[in-house]
C-alpha cells in the first residue's frame, strides 16, 4: 500500500512555523552567549547548568545511531517515550475526528494520551494466546484510523507478537504503525529498526527505563524515517531533554556491555522466577514471557493482592483488565527480592 505522509499530517502542523530557539539559530562554541537570557553568573550550585541543552541531543543520537544502522535524523530522543507517543498523536490526529487503534490488553498510555488529545480510540482484543489478528485490526481500520499503536514484547502479557502479524498489519495500513519495544531487551526477537528502509509509515519506540536502568531520567526513542522525525521534532518543545538527563545519558552509553550483563541476569532471574511460581498451588498460570514481568494467572488476585501489600510486596494488580482476570503483574527483582516474594506467596492462605 502506497504511503503519503503529507496526506496524514494534520493541516495545522503542516503549516506550523516551528518556534526557533537561541541555541538552534546559533550553536556553536567559544562564544560569548548573550542570545537565550541564560545567567552567565551560573548556578547555585556546584554544578553549572546555567546553559540551555542541545535541543536535538546530537551526541547520544550519533552514538545510538551508529548502534542501530540508522541515521541520526531518523532519531526522536523524549522526555520518556511517553512525550514521543503524545507527540505522534498530536501530529497525525485530528482531535473529535480521528482515531487511534490499540490492541488491549496492553499499555494503558495509548488510550489515555488519546484521550487527553480528544482523539478516538478503538479497540481490537488481542486473541486468546494475546497475539494479534491482524485481519480484525485492518477490518476496523477506517478513513480516519491514523495510528495503529502495537506493543512488542506486549505490556501486561509479556509475550512477542508474531513478526508476520505485524508486517501484515505495516503492509496493509496507510496510516502509522507504531511498535512500543520498551523490553525487546529481554527478548531473543529482532527489533523492528532493521525493517525501517522497507517501511515509510513505520515508528519503532524504544526507552531507557527498562533495561538501561534510568527510568528516573526520562528518556525514550523513536526511530522512523528522516521525513516522520523531523515532524516530531517540530512540534516537541524545544529542549525537552535536560541537561542531567543527557549527561548521565552519554556516561551510561559508555556501559554497554554491563547493561547487556544486567539484562541477561534478570532474564535468567525471569526464568526462574517462573518455575518456582508455576509450583505454587495459588498460581493457575504464568504466561511466557518476553520482557522483565511475569503476568502471573492467580486462583484470588485481589485476595493475594492485598496480602502481598501488607507483607510490604508491592505488585500489579491487572485482574480488572479484560483476558486478565485474576492477573498479577509481576516485575522481576533481585534473587532476593524474588526469593522474598515467593516465601511470602507459600505463607499466603
Ligand atoms: C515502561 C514502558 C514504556 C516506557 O515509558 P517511558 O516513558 O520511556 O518511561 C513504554 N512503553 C511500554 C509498553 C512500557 O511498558
Amino acid at each position: 500500500m502506497t504511503f503519503d505522509l503529507s496526506a496524514i499530517v494534520r493541516d495545522n502542523i503542516k503549516n506550523l512555523t516551528a518556534y526557533s530557539s537561541a541555541r538552534k539559530e546559533f550553536n556553536g562554541t567559544n562564544a560569548v552567549f548573550l542570545d537565550a537570557n541564560e545567567n552567565s553568573f551560573g548556578s547555585p550550585i556546584e554544578t553549572d547548568y546555567s546553559r540551555y541543552p542541545d535541543p536535538l541531543q546530537l551526541e547520544i543520537k550519533r552514538i545510538i545511531a551508529d548502534w542501530n544502522g540508522v541515521l541520526p535524523q531518523q532519531i526522536f530522543i523524549g522526555n520518556g517515550s511517553d512525550e514521543a507517543i503524545d507527540l505522534l498523536i498530536r501530529a497525525f490526529c485530528e482531535p473529535k475526528i480521528d482515531q487511534i487503534i490499540i490492541t488491549p490488553p496492553t499499555y494503558g498510555m495509548y488510550e489515555v494520551s488519546a484521550n487527553i488529545n480528544d482523539v478516538n480510540v478503538k479497540s481490537v482484543l488481542l486473541d486468546e494466546d494475546f497475539q494479534l489478528s491482524p485481519d480484525k485490526v485492518l477490518e476496523n481500520v477506517g478513513d480516519s484510523t491514523k495510528i495503529i499503536f502495537l506493543c512488542s514484547p506486549n505490556n501486561p502479557t509479556g509475550n512477542s507478537l508474531q513478526r508476520n502479524s505485524i508486517l501484515k498489519v505495516i503492509e496493509n495500513f496507510k496510516g502509522i504503525v507504531v511498535i512500543d519495544e520498551a523490553y525487546i531487551h529481554f527478548s531473543d526477537k529482532h527489533s523492528f529498526i532493521n525493517d525501517l528502509q522497507h517501511f515509510q509509515n513505520l515508528v519503532v519506540m524504544q526507552t531507557f527505563s527498562k533495561a538501561w536502568g534510568l527510568a528516573g531520567l526520562r528518556v525514550g526513542i523513536a526511530f522512523a524515517s528522516v521525513e516522520i522525525i523531523e515532524l516530531l521534532n517540530k512540534i516537541k518543545p524545544p529542549y525537552n531533554v535536560s541537561q542531567i538527563a543527557q549527561e548521565a545519558l552519554l556516561k551510561a552509553l559508555k556501559n554497554r556491555e554491563s547493561v547487556k550483563k544486567v539484562v541477561s541476569e534478570i532474564v535468567e532471574q525471569r526464568n526462574l522466577l517462573r518455575s518456582n511460581l508455576l509450583e505454587l498451588p495459588i498460581v493457575s498460570d504464568v504466561y511466557p514471557s518476553d520482557a522483565n514481568f511475569l503476568l502471573v494467572k492467580t486462583i484470588a488476585a485481589n485476595r493475594i493482592y492485598s496480602f502481598l501489600v501488607d507483607e510490604k510486596i508491592i505488585v500489579r494488580n491487572r485482574s480488572n483488565v479484560e483476558l486478565c482476570e485474576n492477573c498479577l503483574r509481576i516485575t522481576v527483582g533481585t534473587e532476593s527480592e524474588n526469593q522474598s516474594l515467593i516465601t511470602a506467596l507459600k505463607a499466603f492462605r
